[in-house]
């Protein structure tokens, strides 16, 4: 379109109103109307309506984007922080619901957790319960998914639905300022409505020190970066740990030729098999949360003497509570077993008790003795770390740094958390319910908004 114009001589240059270019129309009191009715929609950057608006309406709208580029602030509806399952499964739920949003993922790709996690591992919950909202794990994929399967179900949901978050892209900041939200990224600035938290559980490795762990000669790792047992082979290796990632990790070293693999143990811990009898411990688990607290805190702790039996001769004591007790009330994870305890008895693995401190050559017990090490695991755990980008976080965390409430709506208007539940049941079965809930949650919200705006 061309916008420049000889004018006459003597004519006074017309100042256009705002938003109308050469050649329309002036603008009539009802499309001004439509235009203080549109404007909102149109600023959401993602959203069908500023498409359609940005095609008819091509110079203006380039002209507004102009501003707000300069401006150095885009605007939607709802930003979501964190491309794992939690904010692809509201992503898509989002998409259905015609609720415009910007995903921002700090990695290259989305799945980055499950990119990243060592290479043995597998979901031990069943597929078909692990499913993100409206698109299942393939036929072909086997009963209990391996890590690359997983990766590649998020690849295809994201094609799905066509999601298409901002990679590369770490959100370093989030404010509340005159009732709405202020998100600042390694690369942008957003304002929106809503924000939603899904930047994961496992978000910050927990990494403790002992005494004498910095003259350590050996290497000190963090499940966060080990990959497979092959550096480790032939070498002494101590995990600490004894949740499901230590417990996987010492039946990798040992296949892969550790000489020693020793996983130190300080409290009683719950074990549970997989399977037991045929059935998944998971659908053991969905089961008994339909039960009374009290009921199935009993047949918990039950199931798990019966189908575990007493390992105490093994180093490993149980705990008064029982495997759902533990986890439901002080987040207690217990191991899920898939082999560990095997090797434990036939003494390929040893449990030792907890560190008291750290020698140049290896570790000191608190029983006292002293063992020679070349290399310690640290399987002990993660943090959400929210604090870090959430202005005030403190006052909405609990003591451990868990966001409350661990799913849905905080006591800070339109800000919402996904992902920080981690129930007997899945984690990712309950991403999968709580992303239908905050989407429906976020979309009649915005749909009054949108009706009273
Ligand atoms: C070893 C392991 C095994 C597990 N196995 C199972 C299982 O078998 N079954 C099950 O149901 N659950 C399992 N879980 C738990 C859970 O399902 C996974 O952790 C799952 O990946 C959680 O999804 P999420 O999207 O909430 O978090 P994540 O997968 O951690 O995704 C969060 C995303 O947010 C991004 N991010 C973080 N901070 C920022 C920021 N500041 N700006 C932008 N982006 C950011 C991260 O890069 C990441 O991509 C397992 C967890 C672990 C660690």
């Amino acid at each position: 379109m061309n916008c420049t114009k000889i004018l006459p001589p003597n004519e006074k240059p017309r100042i256009l109103p705002r938003f109308q270019h050469e050649g329309q129309k002036p603008t009539s009191v009802p499309s001004r109307a439509v235009f203080v009715f549109l404007l909102p929609r149109f600023l959401a950057v993602d959203s069908p309506i500023n498409f359609e608006f940005q095609t008819r309406h091509n110079f203006t709208g380039t002209r507004i984007r102009v501003i707000l580029k300069a401006m150095g602030t885009l605007s939607t509806d709802t930003i979501i922080v964190g491309a794992g399952p939690s904010g692809l499964a509201l992503a898509a739920c989002l998409t259905k619901a015609r609720v415009p949003f910007i995903l921002l993922e700090r990695a290259p790709h989305i799945g980055n957790a499950w990119r990243n996690h060592y290479e043995r591992l597998h979901l031990h919950t069943l597929k078909k319960h692990s499913n993100l909202p409206y698109f299942p794990f393939p036929d072909s994929v086997e009963k209990y998914p391996s890590r690359q399967a997983v990766v590649d179900y998020l690849e295809a949901y994201t094609k799905h639905f066509n999601i298409q978050p901002r990679l590369d892209e770490e959100v370093t900041a989030i404010r509340r300022e005159n009732g709405e939200w202020h998100t600042r990224t390694s690369k942008s600035a957003y304002r929106s409505e809503r924000v939603v938290i899904a930047s994961g559980y496992n978000r910050r490795p927990v990494v403790p020190k002992w005494q004498g762990s910095d003259s350590f000669e050996g290497r000190v790792l963090h499940s966060a970066e080990y990959r497979n047992g092959e550096p480790f082979r032939g070498k002494r290796v101590l995990i600490v740990g004894i949740g499901n990632t230590g417990g996987e990790i010492a039946i990798d070293l040992h296949a892969y030729g550790a000489t020693a693999v020793h996983i130190c143990v300080r409290n009683p811990v719950n074990v549970i098999p997989r399977d037991f009898l045929g059935t998944p411990t998971q659908l053991t688990g969905i089961m008994l949360s339909k039960l009374p607290r009290q009921i199935r805190y009993f047949m918990s702790k039950h199931l798990a003497n019966l189908s575990v039996g007493d390992l105490s001769k093994y180093g490993l004591l149980r705990p008064e509570l029982s495997p759902m007790e533990g986890l439901e009330r002080f987040g207690r994870v217990a191991l899920i077993d898939i082999g560990t305890v095997d090797l434990i008895k036939r003494g390929a693995i040893t449990v030792v008790p907890g560190i008291a401190r750290f020698t140049s050559r290896g570790v000191t017990f608190v029983d006292g003795t002293t063992q020679e090490y070349d290399a310690v695991v640290l399987a002990t755990g993660y943090k959400p770390g929210i604090e870090d980008f959430l202005e005030d976080a403190m006052d909405l965390t609990d003591e451990a740094g868990y966001p409350v409430p661990p799913a849905g709506e905080s006591a800070r208007p339109g800000l919402y958390f996904l992902g920080y539940v981690n129930p007997p049941t899945g984690l990712l079965r309950q991403i999968a319910i709580d992303a239908k809930r905050v989407a429906a949650t976020i979309a009649k919200k915005a749909n009054r908004e949108m009706v009273h705006a």
